[in-house]
């Protein structure tokens, strides 16, 4: 079964030593049907949008057929699991199906999500039931449209099997693209069993795949791991900076490619509280948002423990002086986070630029908003309105959240403060919708989609949920219902893993 259009796979990983991967076709499915495909990430990947949606195109996604070209593999990992050390995971439910290049030269892995056991599966049965692949379409879609580096939905099918978790629930496969799928994890595995070879190929896999200009440098594998803090440094800054919770940082749920992944039991925060954790596997709330940015130092420096018998280059190198380039590695963290994420406060605040002058400023709101138990998204949304109010006065949330009066001294300052700064409401307004948005995914509307699914097999309002979210940062009073923050009978407080 092959046609015209099918798309063109071009492998790498599957071409390295079979000690990174175990051959694993995807286990097939009795009836599958397409939920949703992403037509613009389908043509940017260069797979015809049509075929995508044609019987073979849902075979494919369904791991009913495996196209001409493809190299089906399950990839091995180990990582740290909230704290704790498990030496052996990797894709126990996954396939990495092959590696396309997109048309702005990348090349990105198409994986197969919910698609049966492989060698690495842990007891499972290497499925998925439909809510958690709904979620992770809705959640990593949102993302990519508020500009947060993520792994994204190319399309969903369900199986047409019933998966067995407490109760019989409908089965789902989802088709999740990513710039690659290798870990903190992945390196993890390798160093634990002192595979010093496999960590040198390994890297140079990812210096040549990911970080080009690292290869240049008179220190590579040392260049790579700066580039990776670089990157978790900003990712890190933007996820707190809309109020998103992974819920499962572990190390083999961090991607070296700087990608958000594994939306599991993640959530965006309602009303601003660092200490707000959703998972319910999370009982001492390990990855609660506020300590999401020492969580990822402690992740890489994980990573950086793993890299050790490579990273000094130098012909007098040691354990020590390698342990030296580590530190000096780790220790930007702390600053490189709090750069980018200042970057990003200056925009959601409307500023110029941020200064330390400019932190009190910035507390003060937080130390407001947790005690109004104010909702995140809204607040900021309400203040981007409020430096150009009546460009807003048709389209305005103010119904849904307005300051109230323990702000107003507070809102005296900020306008104090803009006074320093020399652009135009209007320009300022733009700034800060643009870091402000207003649609976010939130809980109670993403269990809706689900169990309008789950229930009925509806998927109207999930298609719905995906469309709005496309444009997180303009606001339609017709589309006021996703803005709305849940009801109290409406709040989901916890969320569970996808297995
Ligand atoms: P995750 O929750 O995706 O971070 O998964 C952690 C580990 O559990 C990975 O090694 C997965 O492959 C494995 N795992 C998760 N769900 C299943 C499942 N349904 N069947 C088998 N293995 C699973
Ligand atoms: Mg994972």
């Amino acid at each position: 079964m092959t046609s015209a259009n099918s798309p063109t796979f071009d492998n790498s990983y599957a071409k390295q030593a079979e000690r990174f991967y175990s051959p694993q076709a995807p286990v097939t499915v009795p009836s599958p049907e397409l939920i949703r495909i992403n037509t613009d990430l389908a043509a940017e990947l260069g797979i015809d949008p049509q075929w995508l949606a044609s019987p073979e195109g849902i075979a494919t996604m369904a791991g009913n057929h495996v196209p001409e070209g493809a190299e089906p593999i399950a990839t091995v990992y180990a990582g740290h699991q909230f704290g704790g050390w498990n030496p052996q995971l990797g894709d126990g439910r996954a396939v990495l199906l092959g590696e396309l290049v997109a048309q702005n030269g990348i090349r990105y892995d198409w994986q197969l999500k919910g698609s049966g056991r492989t060698p690495y599966s842990r007891g499972g049965d290497g499925k998925s039931p439909l809510g958690p692949v709904l979620r992770e379409y809705i959640l990593c879609e949102a993302m990519a449209a508020l500009n947060v580096p993520t792994t994204r939905a190319l399309g969903a099918v369900t199986s047409g099997e019933l998966v067995f978790r407490d109760q019989a629930l409908p089965g789902a496969v989802f088709s999740r693209v990513a710039q690659s799928h290798i870990r903190v994890g992945t390196m993890q595995y390798f160093a634990a069993r002192q595979d010093t070879d496999a960590v040198q190929d390994l890297s140079d896999y990812l210096i040549d795949r990911h970080f080009p200009a690292a290869a240049q440098a008179s220190n590579p594998i040392f260049a790579m791991l700066n580039e990776i803090i670089g990157r978790q440094a900003t990712l890190i800054a933007q996820w707190q900076s809309i109020g998103f919770i992974h819920g499962v940082m572990n190390t083999d749920n961090m991607l070296l490619c700087g990608e958000t992944v594994d939306y599991g039991p993640c959530a965006f925060m309602d009303s601003y509280d660092p200490a707000t954790v959703f998972s319910s596997i999370d009982r001492n709330g390990r990855y609660a948002y506020g300590n999401q940015p020492s969580i990822a130092h402690w992740n890489l420096a994980q990573l950086a423990q793993a890299l050790l018998p490579i990273l000094d280059n130098s012909p007098d190198a040691s354990e020590k002086s390698a342990i030296t380039l580590a530190q000096q590695a780790l220790d930007a963290f702390p600053e490189l986070f709090l750069k980018a994420y200042q970057n990003i406060i200056k925009d959601k605040l409307g500023l110029n630029s941020f200064s330390e002058a400019d932190d009190p400023l910035y507390q003060d709101l937080l130390t407001l908003m947790k005690q109004e138990k104010a909702d995140f998204t809204l607040c900021f949304r309400r203040l981007a309105e409020l430096a150009d109010e009546a460009e807003c006065i048709n389209n305005s949330v103010r119904e849904l959240f307005d300051f109230n009066d323990s702000f107003t001294p507070w809102l005296q300052q900020w306008r104090q403060r803009l006074i320093e700064d020399t652009q135009t409401p209007a320009q300022r307004q733009a700034q800060m919708f643009k870091a402000n948005p207003v649609f976010i995914p939130r809980n109670h509307l993403v269990q809706e989609a689900i169990t309008a699914a789950e229930r009925n097999n509806d998927f109207s309002f999930f298609n719905q949920l995906v469309d709005v979210l496309k444009t997180p940062h303009t606001f339609d009073p017709e589309k006021q219902r996703y803005a709305m923050p849940a009801k109290p009978n409406e709040q989901v407080l916890q969320t569970f893993c996808g297995t």
